[in-house]
């Protein structure tokens, strides 16, 4: 027989958004059950953000070692072995989950292994392989994440990748096609380029990496160009055959038909949410566009005691996206009055240099109706960028006319993810353009560009006229 066993709070999924929420809501005093049908830390922590930032990091390694001449340091033979690569990738999410099963317990949160579904609004079903167990609760968390969209004419399979295929393979390949130039494809072509991989960005839009206003885009394409990687922009994919040791990949464009064999193609075109198979139509819930789910403020869904978090609601999927509401959805159940405030979440691509995001930029502030000025300051008038030999790249601040009060910063350049850091929080807490200026900043750091930047919003900057 199935006996439910009852719980405060049932998660599903254990990303970035659930196994967040899942703590919250126990350190709220929720008896909480989290169901995660495969690895604990979801996309994020094993096929996603922190694999994808340590192969990065390996293929800067191995970049540099080739290309510090400007710096006088001369190598010879450096090398690459590659399964040594994994392992480090490897070791990194292994550390990173097993801390997740450690914080779960250590927070007394039930880790159910399976996958779950609704049966009504106060009971799910998780199935394992042979057995199947209700749970009865209170409320739910969805958080059940999303996969890679696969389009028509490209299986997945050993020669057509998506991002989890190209965080696996055994060896750097010779050539790569990547269908899609967003921020995963843009992050994946980088790390390739500086293993060696010959790489080919398929666009289909004007410009890669769309939602980055130009001047920062304009700066990865450099970089890009550099590595020796091609963007064929308004290219239509069409197929892909698998050869006898690799692919061929037609595409479109400017009206003509072409081909590229490659050894690999790599389709990261977006991402679907998994929101079909979970009995959502038991309960009722409403649905968005896109197969998202829709929430209100606290992350709600239209069931009152269902929520819903992460890639499989609107805005962005980012794993910091996730864990907020995560965060938010747990406290409301807990009758706190948290609600999402997104005004102050970064986007950030890892590219060379890195991009990032946070608030307005001027064309979104455009967008909104708010009379805004954007204020620039270079990272080859800022001494550490040039003793690090990374000139590229600004920090651009915007600020509401009336009162200089910031809304907005967009960094692209080396360290802009940890630069943004900073501005979120001055945009969190209310600061004007005088606030960041008048506080003192490290010298010589690449934070001193933020400050900078402040005082060229004020009209009085040191170190440039
Ligand atoms: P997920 O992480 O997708 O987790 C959902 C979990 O739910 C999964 O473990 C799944 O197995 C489980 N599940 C699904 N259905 C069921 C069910 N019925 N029963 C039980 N369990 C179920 N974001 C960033 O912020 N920064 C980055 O640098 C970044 N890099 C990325 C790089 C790559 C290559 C990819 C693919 C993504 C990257 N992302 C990045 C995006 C980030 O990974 C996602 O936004 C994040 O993982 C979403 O978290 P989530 O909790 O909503 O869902």
């Amino acid at each position: 027989g199935d006996f439910p066993i009852e719980t405060d709070t049932i998660v599903i999924g254990a990303g970035p958004g659930g196994y967040v929420a899942a703590i919250r809501a126990a350190q709220l005093g929720q008896k909480v059950t989290i169901v995660e049908k495969g690895d604990l830390g979801g996309v994020c922590l094993n096929v996603g953000c922190i694999p994808s930032k340590a192969m990065l990091q390996a293929s800067h390694k191995f970049h540099e070692a080739q290309h510090s001449e400007d710096f006088g340091v001369v190598t010879n033979d450096v090398s690459l072995d590659f399964s040594k690569v994994q392992e480090f990738k490897n070791g990194v999410v292994k550390k990173l989950t097993g801390g997740v099963e450690g914080l779960l317990k250590g927070n007394k949160v039930e880790i159910v292994k399976g996958e779950a579904f609704f049966v009504d609004e106060n009971n799910l079903k998780v199935m394992t392989e042979k057995q199947s167990q209700t749970y009865t609760f209170k409320n739910a968390i969805i958080a059940t994440g999303s996969r890679p969209i696969e389009i028509p004419n490209f299986k997945f399979g050993e020669r057509v990748l998506d991002s989890t295929g190209a965080l696996a393979l055994k060896e750097a390949p010779k050539k790569m096609v990547i269908v899609g130039g967003g921020y995963i494809g843009s992050e994946l072509a980088t790390a390739y380029a500086n293993f060696g991989t010959e790489v080919t960005i398929l666009e289909g839009a004007k410009d890669i990496l769309g939602g980055f206003e130009k001047s920062m885009t304009q700066l990865v394409k450099k970089s890009f160009k550099k590595k020796g990687i091609e963007i064929v922009t308004e290219a239509m994919a069409q197929k892909a055959e698998e050869t006898d040791n690799g692919v061929k990949v037609t595409y479109e464009a400017k009206g003509e038909t072409k081909e590229i064999e490659a050894d690999y193609v790599l389709v990261t075109v977006g991402r679907k949410p998994n929101t079909e198979e979970i009995g959502l139509e038991q309960v009722g819930i409403e649905m968005g566009e896109r197969g998202l789910i829709k929430v209100d403020e606290q992350s709600r869904t239209s069931v009152k005691n269902i929520y819903a978090i992460g890639d499989i609601v609107p805005g962005l999927p980012l794993a910091h996206k996730a864990s907020y509401e995560g965060k938010v959805a747990a406290e409301a159940i807990a009758g706190e009055k948290s609600a999402v405030d997104y005004l102050a979440m970064p986007a950030v691509c890892f590219t060379e240099p890195e991009l990032a995001t946070v608030g307005y930029d001027e064309g979104s502030a455009k967008d909104a109706g708010l009379e805004v000025k954007a204020a620039k300051f270079p990272y080859a008038a800022n001494g550490r960028a040039l003793s690090m030999n990374a000139t590229d790249g600004f920090v651009k601040l915007i600020t509401r006319k009336e009162d200089g009060l910031l809304v907005g910063a967009q960094v692209a350049g080396a360290g802009a993810s940890d630069i943004i850091a900073e501005l979120g929080l001055a945009i969190e807490t209310g600061m004007t353009a005088e606030d960041v200026a008048l506080t003192i900043h490290a010298h010589p750091t690449l934070g001193e560009i933020s400050m900078e930047a402040a005082e060229v919003a004020l009209g009085t900057p040191i170190h440039i006229v």
